[in-house]
C-alpha cells in the first residue's frame, strides 16, 4: 500500500470536515443516511416530486418536524423565530392550509393562534369541528418579514414540505384559507371570487377555498360568505366520508 504524505492526508481531511459543515448547513446535527444510498433517488421519492433530500423518507410527521426544523433553504430561516411545522390530528381527514406564519405564529411556532386563530376554531365550530380533529398548517415554516407575500423561490424550497406532510397525514380534503394560499397552491392569478367557486385538485386531493381568517377581522362583511363557504365545504366533506 502506498503512503500518503502528511499534506495530502491534511488535504482529504480537510475535503471530510467540509463535507460534513454542508451536511450540518442543510439538516443540522443529525445525520439521516439514506436507505437507498446518497445521490440516488428512491422511485417513491421520484415519483412524488420530492427533492433529493434525506427527509424525503421520513415515515411520521414528528419524524419529519425533526428532520427540517432547522431548516436554511431559503432566506426566512435567518429571520424568523420559530420554525412553524403545523398542528392538530396527524390522521386527519381534513387539512387546513394557509399562506404563511404571521407575528403571533413567528414568536409561538404554531400556526393561526392570536385572534384570527381564535376566529378560525370558531369557523371550525360552526361546521362542527374541532381544532384538534383537523391539521393546520402553512405553506411556508417561516415568516415572511412584515407579512409580507411568499416570494415564488421561498415557495418553491418550501411546498415540498407541505408535499410530505399531506403524503403521511393522507387527508380526504384541504381547506385553503385566503387568496394567496390558493392563488400559490393552484398556480394561478384567478381571483379569490372565482376559486371559491369550485372544488379544486391538489395533487390529487379536492381543495376547497375561503377568507382567511386575519381578512375576516379586517372585513366584517366577509363572514357571511365565509360561512357559505364552509358549509359547502361540510357537505362536500360528509359526501367524501360516505365512499
Ligand atoms: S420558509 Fe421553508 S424553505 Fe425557507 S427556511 Fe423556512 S422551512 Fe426552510
Amino acid at each position: 500500500m502506498s503512503e500518503q504524505n502528511p499534506s495530502e492526508l491534511q488535504q482529504v481531511l480537510s475535503n471530510i470536515q467540509k463535507f460534513f459543515m454542508q451536511e450540518v448547513d442543510l439538516f443540522g446535527n443529525v445525520m439521516y443516511p439514506s436507505e437507498s444510498g446518497k445521490g440516488k433517488k428512491t422511485d417513491e421519492t421520484a415519483a412524488a416530486g420530492y427533492p433529493q433530500e434525506p427527509w424525503a423518507s421520513a415515515a411520521a410527521l414528528d419524524e419529519l418536524n425533526a428532520r427540517i426544523c432547522e431548516c436554511q433553504k431559503c432566506s426566512l430561516g435567518v429571520t424568523r423565530t420559530k420554525f412553524v411545522f403545523g398542528v392538530g390530528n396527524p390522521h386527519a381527514e381534513i387539512v387546513l392550509i394557509g399562506e404563511a406564519p404571521g407575528a403571533d405564529e413567528d414568536a409561538q411556532g404554531e400556526p393561526f393562534v392570536g385572534r384570527a386563530g381564535q376566529l378560525l376554531n370558531k369557523i371550525l365550530e360552526a361546521i362542527h369541528l374541532k381544532r384538534e380533529e383537523v391539521f393546520i398548517c402553512n405553506i411556508l415554516k417561516c415568516r415572511p418579514p412584515n407579512n409580507r407575500d411568499p416570494q415564488p423561490e421561498e415557495v418553491e424550497q418550501c411546498e415540498p414540505y407541505l408535499w410530505k406532510q399531506l403524503e403521511l397525514i393522507k387527508p380526504k380534503i384541504i381547506l385553503c384559507l385566503g387568496r394567496i394560499s390558493a392563488q400559490t397552491l393552484l398556480k394561478t392569478n384567478d381571483s379569490l371570487t372565482k376559486l371559491r367557486e369550485k372544488v379544486h385538485d391538489y395533487r390529487g386531493i379536492p381543495l376547497m377555498v375561503t377568507f382567511h381568517p386575519a381578512a375576516l377581522l379586517r372585513n366584517p362583511g366577509w363572514k357571511r360568505p365565509t360561512w357559505e363557504d364552509v358549509q359547502k365545504f361540510r357537505k362536500k366533506y360528509d359526501e367524501l366520508m360516505q365512499k
